[in-house]
């Protein structure tokens, strides 16, 4: 199925999939991705590009919340086969360089595949690459200097917790939570602003924290890493996750 592609603002656009969201930020040089899906979900993202009227050679960069393969799959393939640059966190860079790895194992996902969900989410993420263990070696930190010159100058908002360099990004006024904060998940039973399960956040603590950090922005809409766009005070929403 294809990503459902969502105009936010003039520039931001927001790409959702039962699985895992991109963002994607638009400006007169070409387009920005935040994240970029499974690597089974390369050609969802070409689509969404295509929608906005944007081929390969348009994507200046690759902004990662974290290196998950849900976020970074088809950055992978961006990076090796077109060299588009791929940015994250300097705390995320050794992690999507896959100098180690910070992930729910297939060990710990097994003991809980006798619940539908999870056997029906195991199954898919596995048939979109979730098993891929590929890094992007050339994934370099973004700083403050690159970001000021990509399409709509993403701010970062440091979230640790769920990945130990995982971030958020505010553009055009929108935040871009990644997997600090979602509002629904193959997994979760309800939709709404909340945490991941903690067997999938690295440090749940970290979590708590960076949830507070986030509530501090002043923006009303956010646009997370897994579910629905989410509108009103961000206040109300990390209220929400952190209960
Ligand atoms: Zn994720």
């Amino acid at each position: 199925m294809a990503a459902a592609l969502t105009q936010i603002t003039d520039s931001v656009h927001f790409a959702q999939t039962d699985l895992v969201n991109w963002t994607l930020i638009t400006d007169g040089t070409g387009v920005m991705l935040i994240d970029a899906g499974f690597p089974g979900q390369r050609d969802d993202v070409l689509g969404s590009l295509g929608e906005l009227g944007f081929g390969i050679d348009d994507v200046r960069a690759i902004v990662l919340t974290h290196a998950h393969i849900d976020h970074f799959g088809a950055a992978i393939w961006f990076a090796k086969t077109h060299g588009t640059p791929v940015y994250c966190h300097a705390d995320e860079v050794g992690h999507a360089k896959r100098e180690y790895l910070e992930q729910a194992s297939p060990a710990d996902i097994i003991p809980h595949i006798w619940q539908p969900r999870w056997l029906k989410w195991s199954l898919a993420i596995s048939s979109k690459g979730g098993m891929v263990r590929d890094g992007i070696p050339t994934t370099q930190a973004l700083t403050e200097d690159i970001a000021a010159k990509l399409p709509g100058a993403p701010m970062a908002i440091p979230s640790p917790g769920h990945t130990s360099g995982h971030c958020s990004f505010v553009v055009d006024g929108v935040l871009v939570s990644g997997d600090a904060l979602v509002t629904g998940h193959p997994l979760l039973r309800h939709d709404g602003p909340q945490l991941l399960p903690g067997l999938f956040n690295h440090d749940q603590d970290g979590c708590v924290r960076s949830l507070a950090a986030l509530g501090m922005l002043n923006t009303d809409v956010l646009l997370p890493g897994h579910g629905p766009v989410w509108r009103g005070p961000i206040r109300e929403a990390t209220e929400k996750a952190a209960t």
